[in-house]
């Protein structure tokens, strides 16, 4: 069915609401902007996202090794790595009526888009959360909440390598929290101002860097279809010009997805060269160089960095599963969501509330669970109403218990994108679902 993007927008938004995915944060004392809390759906479609991600770039590859570091650090960091000075958006205020905040970039001409007062000049305005740390609110005691992960890698840099076996090329990853004073949050949970990075720090012989980029874009993109499921065609990339690159970027491409209100970055591919590395050794006055134990030379590696957010492929991944049909000449709505991602991968619905069939589908969902994400539907209502409502959270597959199970011993699997029916014995039945279900590894 056609439907246009910006209904797509309104029908994803509202779902997720209705079907537990998404909560606006403290919603009882009104909501704090920018800030979203996950439910029991949009939690579970969030760690799927996170396993995948490491799996394929940690667990599948002997090359990358994981790191959790803190949610704060000190100025120093944030200092030397330029964050203090050039983490900053432009900032236009409405001097009308309205007196709404602007990012500078993102308003054309000199009138407020809200209300068409007046706005004043532009001042830069740092999006990093500061805080103190110990009872005195001084200069000295001054931390900040990450508003990127990568800092943590550079700064451990030399612990992971004379701790562990690693050797250039090999990457660091990190999955965590981070935090950025969006001065416009919104599209939903595009832009907001809590959410979760997953990034990875590749290092590379100085130089190499070229050949190392070209290869995780194209990686990155090959997760993104392979893996997720997300449509080729609505992803595209996007070379940023020169003069608009990071402080610290020698080239960066995002992958962009055609999401409702136009191409937008998903993922960020950055270029880093040594700069990082470079500006720790010199503020902290440590040796962060690395001996390449081939060429015996010593050398600060160059970094190429893929860096999205949770929230970001989240809000994709909805958004690319969108859509209605007509099946028994009944409109439907059905998230076509990759097995890999779905929150539901498998639904056991009793046909009945008949004590014998409820017991038969309890067994089922006890032998199912632990092996896929499994949930026992048992609500009111005919089964095609059930059906319906898997339909709408991305559920692939549903079982049926019916009266025939009695005697053979049998059920159905009913698919969600076909709404096919197949009959499968019930020992036979994890072995199917691992078959129907499996992706790429
Ligand atoms: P922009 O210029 O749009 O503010 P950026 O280019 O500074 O963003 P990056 O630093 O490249 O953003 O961020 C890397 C990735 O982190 C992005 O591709 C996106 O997936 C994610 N991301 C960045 N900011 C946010 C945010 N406010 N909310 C959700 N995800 C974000």
């Amino acid at each position: 069915m056609t439907l246009t993007r910006d209904q797509v927008m309104d029908k994803v938004v509202a779902l997720t609401k209705r079907r537990g995915f998404i909560y606006p944060s403290s919603e009882i004392y009104g909501g704090l902007s920018g800030f979203y809390d996950y439910g029991p759906y949009g939690m579970t479609l969030k760690r799927a996202i996170r396993d995948l991600w490491w799996r394929h770039m940690v667990e599948l590859r002997d090359d990358v090794v994981g790191l959790e570091s803190t949610l704060m650090m000190p100025s120093a960091v944030w200092e030397a790595s330029g964050h203090l000075t050039n983490f900053v958006d432009p900032l236009r205020q409405c001097l009308g009526e309205c007196k709404k905040r602007w990012r500078a970039d993102q308003v054309t001409g000199e009138k407020c888009p809200e209300c068409g007062g007046p706005l004043d000049d532009a001042r830069m305005f740092n999006l990093m959360f500061k805080t103190y740390v110990g009872p005195l609110e001084d200069r000295a005691s001054e931390v900040y909440l990450r508003p990127e992960t990568a800092q943590g890698m550079f700064v451990d840099f030399k612990n992971v390598i004379n701790s562990t076996r690693v050797r250039v090329p090999f990457g660091i990853a990190q999955q965590g929290k981070a935090f950025r004073n969006e001065i416009t949050p919104g599209n939903f949970v595009f832009r907001v101002r809590e959410f979760e990075l997953m990034e990875m720090e590749y290092f590379v012989r100085p130089q190499q860097d070229d050949e190392w980029f070209a290869y995780w874009r194209n990686e990155r993109v090959r997760w993104y279809t392979e893996v997720l499921g997300i449509q080729p065609s609505r992803l595209r990339f996007y070379d940023h010009p020169t003069e608009s690159l990071s402080h610290y970027s020698k080239q960066t491409t995002d992958i962009e997805y055609e999401f409702p209100f136009g191409w937008g970055e998903l993922e960020g591919i950055a270029d880093r060269t040594d700069y990082d590395l470079a500006v720790h050794q010199e503020r902290s006055k440590q040796d962060l160089t690395y001996l390449d134990p081939e060429t015996n030379e010593r050398y600060l590696p160059w970094v190429i960095e893929p860096a999205v957010s949770v929230e970001r492929i989240f809000i994709t991944l909805l958004l690319d599963a969108y859509d209605e049909d007509v099946v028994n000449n009944e409109p439907r709505v059905v998230m076509r969501l990759h097995p890999n991602v779905a929150p539901v991968q498998v639904a056991v619905v009793p046909l009945s509330k008949k004590e014998e069939l409820i017991r038969v589908a309890k067994e089922i969902v006890q032998m199912l669970r632990g092996q896929f994400r499994v949930e026992y539907d048992q609500t009111g209502g005919h089964i095609g109403r059930r059906y319906r409502r898997q339909d709408e959270i991305g559920t692939p597959f549903c079982i049926t218990v019916d009266f025939d199970t009695l005697n053979d011993r049998a059920v159905t699997i009913r698919h969600r994108d076909s709404t096919e029916q197949e009959r499968v014995p019930v020992d036979a039945l994890g072995a199917r679902l691992a078959e129907v279900l499996k992706g790429p590894p």
